[in-house]
Parts: structure tokens; sequence; C-alpha cells
């Protein structure tokens, strides 16, 4: 099945366009083609450059949002809501209308509310987000069985430093009253989860969680409750590809995250997990040839969820 995939996008590899709004994301090969898909049993099957870590990006929200949701529980959603956007992954024009309160925790300005909520949680007594993010990594490195998993820091140091969109969205939800924390603490923690690096391999044995009831199938370590899972998984079919959400979604059938480092995690419940990496995006940030793996994969497999 997966050699039918590299069949599949062996003549587009190459392309979309790379993410260049930040510095440091736009010298990546847009050559790139890595594919990893781990089973229940902790059996993973590979192809191309799945070895070679990439920057996570907007994935690393699926797992802030689990840690969150552990955290400090639905009180999560007096903040943030869970309908699709509609719109692109940085946009703004939503939260006046809606009193600075973001649509879903996959966009961006959900997303930094609900790293506003782990900075709240775990860093009440530090100056600084690192507890939050030492957290996180944490978690990834635990569920990859990996410890090998850093913060490529050059990445986050180009996002801070670029990062006036994403300090305009955390100031416009300040003045509403949704920021707990100043905004450069939280934005702080952002920046450096965005830029976790990890493998295609790495990504998909931490995320079998979620497509096996939140339960890690290998190690027994219920991550997240069963009808968490559901939820999450819910919130990825409906809002992880932002304005590219409902395209995903029929051609593709999985609950997914895409990062504007060119991942793509989707998750297939009860069989397994897909990491995809080719840095090249369609319009929406949604890597164009990873898009392109998934829905051979998934014609293959069957896997969709809708049958
Ligand atoms: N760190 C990126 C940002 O905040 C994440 C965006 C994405 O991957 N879609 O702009």
């Amino acid at each position: 099945m997966l050699n039918a995939v590299e069949q599949a996008v062996a003549p587009e590899i190459g392309t979309g366009k790379v993410a260049d709004y930040i510095p440091a994301l736009a010298s990546v090969d847009p050559r790139k083609f890595g594919l990893a898909v781990a089973l229940s049993d902790g059996r993973m099957e590979t192809l191309g450059d799945s070895d070679e870590a990439f920057s996570m990006q907007s994935i690393s929200k699926i797992f802030t949002l689990s840690l969150a949701l552990k955290a400090v529980g639905d009180r999560l959603w007096d903040r943030v809501g869970r309908e699709p956007s509609g719109s692109p992954f940085n946009s703004i024009v939503q939260l006046e209308n809606e009193q600075g309160i973001p649509r879903n925790p996959l966009i961006n300005a959900g997303a930094i509310v609900t790293t506003d909520h782990l900075v709240e949680h775990y860093c009440a007594d530090s100056d600084g987000a690192e507890p939050a993010v030492v957290e996180l990594l944490t978690m990834l490195r635990r569920l990859a069985q990996d410890d090998t998993i850093q913060i490529d820091s050059a990445v986050a140091l180009s996002e801070a430093e670029s990062g006036s969109r994403n300090r305009a969205l955390a100031h416009f939800m300040a003045a509403f009253g949704n920021m707990a924390n100043p905004v450069e603490k939280t934005l702080a923690a952002y920046f450096r989860h965005c830029a976790v690096a990890v493998t295609c391999r790495q990504l998909a044995r931490a995320a079998l969680f979620l497509a096996h009831g939140g339960r890690d199938p290998v190690t027994g370590e219920q991550v997240v409750t069963r009808q968490r899972c559901r939820r999450i998984l819910a919130v990825m079919m409906s809002s992880g590809h932002y304005d590219n959400s409902g395209d995903f979604a029929y051609r593709i059938g999985l609950p997914g995250k895409s990062g504007v480092g060119g991942g793509i995690l989707a998750v297939a419940p009860g069989q397994g997990t897909i990491a995809v990496w080719s840095p090249g995006l369609n319009r929406a940030g949604t890597s164009r040839v990873g898009s392109l793996a998934l829905g051979e994969l998934v014609r293959q497999t069957g896997w969709s969820v809708f049958g």
C-alpha cells in the first residue's frame, strides 16, 4: 500500500510553497517527503525521509490541547469555542465580533488561549513560561518513547522575532479580558511549542493514543479520557486545517492537523496514526503533497471514518 502511495506522489514532490513568513522555515528543502504509519501493536511502516526532523508548528496544538484538558478540564471551553472558523489560521476578523473568544483551539488565537491556560497552571511561580514548555516536551518524549525530541531554538527565535500577527491576536484577546498572563509570557511558550522538531516516526508514535480512545495501546497509559479523545478528534475533523478543513474531510475523511512546517498528523480510529511531511503548502497552509499522500493511503486502506 505504501508503494502505491509513493508512486502516486512521486511526480508531485517539490510542489506547493514552503512557508516563509517565519524566516527560519523558508530554507527547508521543498523536495523532502516522509511518511510513517503507526499501528496499534506498535508496528511502524515508513516511507522516505521519515527519520528527518521537521518543525511541528501547529500540530503541537493537539498536544497542548490534550495537556490543557487534563490540567484545567472543561473550564477550557469557557474561553475558546469549538466551531470551525472558515478563516485562515492567523485571522483576527472574528475576534472582534465574538468578544475575544476564538472559534476553536486549533486556530492561532484559540491555541494561544490554550497555551495561556497551561502557563497559568504550570508557571504560576515562575517569571517565565518554561515549566509549561518542559511539561509538553516531557509528554511528547514519553509518548514517542524517545528522549531525543528537542525544540529548535532557531525556529522559536525566528517566530518570536517575526510574530507581530500572533502578538496582535494575543493583545486583542487581552483587551477582552481573555488572557490570564502577560502576553509575552504566554507567547514565549507558544513560540517554543510550535518549534518542537519531530520526525514522522516520532509524531505518529506519540499520537497513537488518539487512535485508541485516549489510551496508548503499547504502554497502556491513559493519556486523556475516552470521551475527551473523541472530542479532540471531533475538533480535528471540523477545524484541523482552518479554511481547508471541509475539503480535507471531503478528500481524506480522517481527523487531522496540519502545520506550516509541512507536517500533517492524521488519526484512523481503531487502526493507527499517520504522520506525513512535505514542506510545500497549499493556500491554507496544509502540506500539498502530504494531503495527496493521505488521500491515496485512505483509498488503499479504506480507513475513512465515513466508511
Ligand atoms: N507557529 C505558527 C504560527 O503561529 C503556526 C501556524 C501553523 O502551523 N498553521 O503562525
